[in-house]
């Protein structure tokens, strides 16, 4: 199917001046959430994937998917204050202000291979935190995985040298 017939642009979301991306509508087609899950597990069929790190939220909705689609475990990257046992934290950098993310401390077996999948990339800046994220829980990092790359933001250049596959660009 064409993915990018469903995404649709919002101006002046969530601020003015910003287009926003809304992916809805491909979670709403049938063969939308499985033709993103199959394309994002191909790209990585041959990675041995120990787990997908899905970032919160709508990171949940594609990771488990791709998850299933590898057959591999799901690990969720939540905002602070969320995860009920002991966690690892980063903050990181916001256009204005800073944001933080957390996992859980034993969330992965130590040197297992991680894929990282969100719906979009924009600046980089959530996915290169869980990266580190990964890193602090002991996980190798394989590569990334998006639904969307909004290129103009040159968010790539954020992340640790490793595969990054995204399937749909701007
Ligand atoms: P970054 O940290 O790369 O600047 O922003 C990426 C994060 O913000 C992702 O978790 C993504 O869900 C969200 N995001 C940023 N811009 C958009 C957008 O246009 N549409 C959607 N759906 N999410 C966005």
């Amino acid at each position: 199917m064409d993915l990018k017939a469903y995404i649709r642009d919002i101006p002046d979301f969530p601020k003015p001046g910003i287009v926003f991306r809304d992916i809805t509508p491909v979670l709403a087609h049938p063969q939308g959430l499985p033709t993103v899950a199959k394309e994002i597990a191909a790209a990585f069929a041959d990675q041995a994937i120990d787990y997908v790190v899905g970032i919160e939220s709508r990171g949940f909705i594609i990771g488990t998917v791709v998850s299933h689609a590898i057959g591999c475990g799901f690990v969720p990257v939540r905002k602070p204050g969320k995860l009920p046992a002991a966690v690892h934290r980063v903050e990181y950098e916001l256009e204005y202000g800073t944001d933080k993310l957390e996992v859980h401390q034993d969330a992965i077996a130590q040197g297992s291979r991680i894929l990282i999948v969100d719906d979009i990339i924009a600046t980089g800046g959530t996915a290169a935190a869980t990266a580190k994220l990964v890193n602090l829980a002991g996980g190798e990092l394989v590569g990334y995985g998006f639904m969307v790359e909004l290129l103009a933001l040159q968010g790539r250049q954020a992340l640790p040298d490793v595969n990054v596959f995204s399937l749909i660009t701007y």
